[in-house]
């Protein structure tokens, strides 16, 4: 009787513990309990990590071996951005996307849709001149027309600063003294760690040849895409597939000035262990910078 009573136990607290399990992995990401997920968020502070990506500067971010950091460029753009949207979503995947403030401006449905996803919205410039060949006053207001444009087109209205201190040069096309005005102002400049190249045309089963053993050489780090190229959206299901069979984990970089904010107000959820802004917290979080 006593080892029926067990046997009777042990067998509904296994299910009671796969329930749980499965219970647990629904949480994390509705609709797919084996989905890749974000591993943790990152709060980055200029003051500490002024610029980051081995491919240009010294330093990059303070990332373990084998986590990743996702970043598109260039968007956004009507028929691949969606489709990258879209695979994130599937995945739990957060990412960073980096505007040109007039595709922000045309598309800002889709930059917003960004923002209410939970991925970090910054700055590419307005329309992508080589800041490196321009007289610094003219480069400094090609990059503060795009701060303006992209926060515009999120918010309604753009403030004295950005919303969110996160810039990429376009074509890593930096100079010493924009460097520094941009380390003065407190506003991160992303380079990357690796990337696939897909500004170059490839199929994108040769693209996601090419970024898998990429980072396999780097053990992960800020992997640059471009949301603008149908051969990455092509590619990127597969891509985050192979990340996760392959014992990688994403980092969701987040400004260390918002994550303070948000902290403060106590208005956290919880996702998978990890604590996170929700969406309209960060909305209103920007809004309020
Ligand atoms: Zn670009």
């Amino acid at each position: 009787m006593i080892l029926r009573t067990c046997a009777l136990a042990c067998a509904l607290g296994a299910v009671l513990a796969l329930t749980t399990a499965a219970a647990d992995a629904q949480t994390r990401c509705p609709g797919n309990p084996d989905a890749l997920g974000t591993e943790r968020v990152l709060a980055v502070d200029p003051a500490a990590t002024p610029r980051v990506g081995r491919k240009h500067f010294p330093q990059t971010l303070p990332l373990a071996p084998k986590e990743v950091v996702l970043t598109f460029d260039d968007g956004p753009e009507a028929r691949a951005t969606p489709r990258i949207l879209d695979a994130l979503q599937r995945e739990c995947v957060r990412a960073s996307f980096f505007l040109l403030g007039r595709s922000a401006l045309a598309h800002k449905d889709l930059a917003r849709r960004e923002l209410a996803e939970g991925h970090t919205v910054a700055y590419h410039t307005f329309a992508h001149p080589l800041l490196d060949r321009m007289p610094i006053a003219a480069a400094e207001a090609e990059i503060d027309r795009g701060f303006a444009a992209v926060d515009k087109a999120l918010y309604g209205e753009a403030g004295p600063t950005p919303a969110t201190p996160f810039f990429r040069f376009p074509g890593f096309a930096s100079s010493p003294a924009l460097l520094d005005r941009l380390e003065k102002r407190g506003i991160v400049v992303f380079g990357a760690d690796l990337w696939a190249g897909d500004w170059i045309r490839m199929t994108p089963e040769h693209e996601l040849k090419l970024v898998l053993s990429r980072i396999e050489q780097t053990r992960g780090g800020i992997v640059l895409f471009h949301d603008t190229k149908s051969q990455t959206a092509a590619m990127l299901p597969a891509f985050l597939r192979a990340l996760k069979s392959g014992g990688y984990r994403v980092v969701h970089v987040v400004s260390a000035r918002q994550q303070a904010g948000l902290a403060t107000a106590r208005s956290w959820r919880t996702e998978g262990g990890v604590s996170s802004p929700s969406h309209f917290e960060l909305i209103m979080q920007n809004a309020s910078d």
